[in-house]
C-alpha cells in the first residue's frame, strides 16, 4: 500500500497533469469505487464542466481540488492515476474515466479495487469522513516532538500499532514505520507510555528525516507501486530494515530479524533497537553471511530490484 511519499509524488505529478484542465464527461465503468455519491450518473454530473484547480494531500488520501468540489481519492493498495489520450485503447482495469474538454482524459486504474472516491462541496471533505479523524500531520510546520509525544505518550500501547493508526499520526505505514524506529534506535514493541522525552525527539526526528528523503526519491516502488506518470520510486534502494531479513544492520551489521508486532511483519536490529524487558523480541545474533556482506559493504546492492524479498505481511 502505498504511504505518504508514494501519495505525495503521486500528488506532485497529478498537480503537474491535471491542474487547468476541465472535465467534460466522466465515464465509470466499476461503481464499487465510489462511495459518495455513489450513483455514478449523479457523481458525472455534478464533475461535468468543473476545472480541477490543485491537487492536495491529507495523510494518504489525495484531495483533487475542482472549482467547488473536492475529489477525496485514496489508492489503497493498487490505485494508479495515468494521463492518456482520450480515444487510447482502455485497460480492462480502468474503472473511473475523466474526459477532459481538451481531448486527453485521466484514468484511474485498480487491480485489486480497493480504491475509494468521495465527492464534496468544497470544505466539507475536511470535517466528514474519511477526512475527518486523520491525526498530525508528519511533514507539516505544526509536527513537533512535543505534539507527537501528547498525542502518542500515553497511551499504554506497543509503539509500532500507535505509529500505524491514522487516528493519531497520518501517511506511516509498515515500511516507514519499521524505518523510522530504526532509525531512532525505538524497538517497536517499547509500550509508548514508557518512551522518555529523548525517546520521543528521536521518534520525532527518524520520522521527519525517513518521510523526507523519500518524498526526495520518489517514494518506495515495493510490489507494484508506481506513481502518477507510470514512474517507479527509488527509496526501496535505502531501506535499512525493512524487507531485509538477514541482512546486515546498516548501522552495526548485526542480522536484521523479522517478527510480528501487532499482527504486521517488522524488521528489527535487535542491537540498535533494545528489545524491552519481557518481549518475545526477535531472535538477536549476528548471522555470519550478514556479518561478511557488512564487511565487505556489499549489502546495500545485492537487493533484488523485482520487490521480491518485501513481502507484505
Ligand atoms: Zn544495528
Amino acid at each position: 500500500m502505498p504511504e505518504l511519499p508514494e501519495v505525495e509524488t503521486v500528488r506532485r505529478t497529478l498537480s503537474e497533469l491535471i491542474v487547468g484542465k476541465r472535465i467534460r464527461a466522466v465515464t465509470v465503468r466499476l461503481p464499487r469505487i465510489l462511495q459518495k455519491p455513489d450513483d455514478p450518473d449523479v457523481f458525472g454530473t455534478m464533475l461535468e464542466g468543473r476545472t480541477f484547480t490543485a491537487v492536495e494531500r491529507r495523510g494518504k488520501f489525495l484531495r483533487l481540488i475542482l472549482d467547488g468540489l473536492v475529489l477525496v481519492s485514496h489508492l489503497r493498495m493498487e490505485g494508479r492515476y495515468g494521463m492518456f489520450a482520450d480515444e487510447a485503447p482502455l485497460d480492462k482495469h480502468t474503472h473511473v474515466i475523466f474526459h477532459f474538454t481538451d481531448g486527453t482524459a485521466l484514468r484511474y486504474t485498480d487491480v485489486r479495487q480497493f480504491g475509494t472516491m468521495h465527492l464534496f462541496p468544497a470544505g466539507e471533505e475536511l470535517v466528514s469522513p474519511p477526512l475527518a479523524k486523520l491525526g498530525l500531520e508528519p511533514l507539516e510546520a505544526g509536527f513537533t516532538a512535543d505534539a507527537l509525544r501528547t498525542s502518542l505518550g500515553r497511551r499504554n500501547t506497543k509503539i509500532k500499532p500507535l505509529l500505524l493508526n491514522q487516528e493519531w499520526i497520518v501517511g506511516l505505514g509498515n515500511i516507514y514505520v519499521d524505518e523510522a524506529l530504526h532509525l531512532a534506535g525505538i524497538h517497536p514493541e517499547r509500550m509508548a507510555g514508557e518512551l522518555k522525552p529523548k525517546d520521543w525527539s528521536r521518534l520525532h526526528e527518524a520520522i521527519v528525516t525517513t518521510l523526507s528523503a523519500a518524498v526526495e526519491a520518489g517514494g518506495s516502488s515495493v510490489k507494484s507501486y508506481v506513481n502518477g506518470q507510470g514512474e517507479m520510486g527509488m527509496f526501496q534502494h535505502r531501506l535499512r530494515v525493512y524487507g531485509r531479513t538477514g541482512e546486515a544492520c546498516p548501522v552495526c551489521g548485526n542480522a536484521i530479524a523479522k517478527s510480528v508486532v501487532g499482527g504486521r511483519g517488522t524488521h528489527v536490529c535487535a542491537k540498535c533497537q533494545k528489545p524491552p524487558k519481557g518481549a518475545a523480541g526477535p531472535a538477536s545474533g549476528v548471522s555470519a553471511a550478514a556479518s561478511k556482506r557488512y564487511r565487505e559493504g556489499g549489502n546495500t546492492v545485492k537487493r533484488r530490484l523485482d520487490g521480491s524479498a518485501a513481502g507484505h505481511t
